[in-house]
Parts: structure tokens; sequence; C-alpha cells
């Protein structure tokens, strides 16, 4: 049996579309286009690189972008002033303080101070509340775009056993707190777990959020399950650059799995995708009107 492969870029692109014509309704209607702020603290080069994909896919969208590139030194006080700018701003619907911070600033007194309306990446403790009690939330970007591509292959998750392996903030425990919306039967594994592998062949849907290349292998995943990668792992390769794996040994998991994503190309162009939906249900939730991303067809 060989799984099929989701094609998340594809997804993305598709879920992108729909924002751009939904912006361009939004427009014509005589709305602004969303705003969203993102802030950069520091040098990290992943996290430049991230920042400005993140731009320059909200413009493609025909969203409005701010950037705010602080220095490494920048006090948590001036920081904290800066969202509170935002927040009291409006022009920015969207707000998104970039992972991680330097040492000396506490994330979560930063995470704390956005308005959780804004909070585009849905990591402030009133969203990640109202999620866990079935509220309407701003949902985490990741776990969401996770869900879109689930729901690509198969509709009803209803009754399915899932097991989510890591337990972070920003993916394992909303990912968990989704799938149990969506009424599966979840199991979250973390790097304290006792035997991994005969937890997670129990799965019908198998999602890895850890940051160990290639860990999950073939004989841990149940015939026809979904697999989701979200790992982003490098790899020394023989070109100096590296490859990029996921948490999942691809290859064998394709040889097993019913579907299954691939890295890069899976669950990775979900997370910008799902931003810009968040903006826009934030922009739209500040005039009063409803806008779920995770309804809308992936
Ligand atoms: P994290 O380091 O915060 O959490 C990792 C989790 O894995 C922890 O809960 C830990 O308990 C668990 N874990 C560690 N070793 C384990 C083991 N041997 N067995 C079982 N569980 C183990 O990481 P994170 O932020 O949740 O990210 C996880 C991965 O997803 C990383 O590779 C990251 O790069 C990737 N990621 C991708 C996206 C994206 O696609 N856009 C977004 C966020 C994170």
């Amino acid at each position: 049996m060989s799984g099929r492969v989701i094609d998340g870029a594809a997804i993305a692109a598709g879920l992108v579309a729909r924002l751009a014509g939904e912006v361009s309704a939004d427009l014509a209607a005589g709305h602004a286009a969303p705003g969203l702020a993102v802030v950069l603290v520091g040098n990290d080069p992943a996290s430049r690189v991230y920042v400005r994909a993140k731009g320059r896919r909200a413009v493609e969208a025909g969203f409005r972008s701010i950037e705010h590139v602080l220095p490494e030194d920048t006090a948590e006080a001036d920081l904290l002033a800066l969202v509170a700018r935002l927040n009291a701003d409006p022009e920015v619907d969207g707000i998104l303080v970039q992972l991680p911070l330097p040492r000396h600033i506490a994330a979560a007194a930063v995470i704390a101070a956005i308005d959780p309306a804004k909070d585009v990446d849905g990591f402030h403790p009133v969203n990640v509340g109202r999620l866990s009690i079935g509220e309407d939330a701003l949902v985490p970007c990741t776990p969401m775009g996770a869900m879109m591509l689930l729901r690509s292959v198969r509709r009803d998750l209803a009754g399915l056993e899932a097991v989510v392996i890591g337990r972070s903030n920003i993916v394992g425990k909303p990912m968990a707190q989704l799938l149990i919306a969506a009424d599966c039967t979840v199991t979250v594994a973390h790097s304290r777990s006792r035997d991994l592998p005969a937890i997670c062949r129990r799965a019908d849907i198998l999602v890895a959020a850890v940051g160990r290349p290639e860990m999950v292998r073939g004989d841990w995943i149940r015939p026809g399950a979904l697999v989701i990668d979200v790992g982003i792992n490098r790899l020394p390769g023989s070109d100096g650059k590296g490859r990029l794996v996921g948490d999942v040994h691809f290859g064998e998991a394709l040889a097993v799995a019913g579907a299954v994503t691939p890295v890069p190309g899976g669950a990775g162009p979900m997370t910008i995708a799902c931003l810009l939906a968040n903006t826009l249900k934030a922009a739209r939730a500040r005039r009063g009107q409803r806008f779920d991303p995770l309804a809308t067809d992936a």
C-alpha cells in the first residue's frame, strides 16, 4: 500500500487566494485592508527569514504589512510600550511578536500585553483559555493549518484516535485542543512518554511536533493513518546548505500511511496562510463580523 502525499503548498496557496478574494470584497465594500504588525527583536537569522516571508505573503494577498525591527538590546519596557501603541492603533488588526525573544525579555509578559482581539498568533492566555473551553478564539496558526490539512483528506474526524507527539504551547497543546473539538480521542505524547512507538501505532491521526529528524519510523504508523509532520529539521548536506527533513521518516511513512505531509511543502506553508486568515478574522471581528478560518474549505 502506498499513501497519498498531502500537498500543503497547494492547499496553502488556495487558502491565500481565497483570503485575497475576501480582502478584495472588503475593499470594495469600503473597508480598509486588514493590517498585520510584525515585531522582530534582534538578529536571529531564521526569525528574519520568517518575518520577511510573512510580510511578503501579507502584501501579495492584499493585506497591509507593518514591520517593526528592533535591536537585540531593546529593553522589555520599550517592547511593551510598542505593543501598547499597536494595541491602540486602529489601523492594526493583528499583532505578532516573533519568537524567540532575546533572553533578557520575558516572552510571557509580552504575549500577555497583546490585546487578545489582535493576538493573531493565538498565544495570549485568553485565546488559549477560550480554545480550551470551546469558545470562539484566535487559534495558533501551525495547528490550525494542520487541522485544515487533515480535513483536506477527511472532513469528519469524529471518533478517530489521534496521537500528538509534542506538548509545546505553540503546536502540541493547541493541536490536541483542536482535535478534541473535532471529536477525536486524543493522546498527547512527549519526551517522558513510555513506549512511544506503541502509542503511535494506535493512531488513526498522528501529528509529530518534536524537532527530531525522522524520529517516527514506518513501523510506528498504523496502516492507513493520516500523518501530519510539523517538524522542521536541517540535516547537514554535501552542498554545504543541508536539507530539511521532518520528524517523520517520509519514505517509510508513505509506504504505510493513508496520507502524509512532506517536509518541506506540507505543514510549513500552512502557517503563514493561517496567520493571514487570523488577521482577516481579527479585522472582521473588530467591526462585528464573523470569519471562521476553520469553517472555510482549505
Ligand atoms: P518544542 O521544542 O517547544 O517542543 C518539542 C516537544 O517535543 C516537547 O513537548 C517535548 O516533550 C517533545 N519531545 C522532545 N523529544 C521527544 C522524544 N524523544 N519523544 C517524544 N517527544 C519528545 O518545539 P515546537 O515549537 O513544538 O516545535 C516542534 C517542531 O515543529 C520543531 O521541529 C519546529 O521547528 C517545528 N515547527 C514548525 C512550524 C511550522 O511548520 N510552521 C511551526 C512551529 C514549529
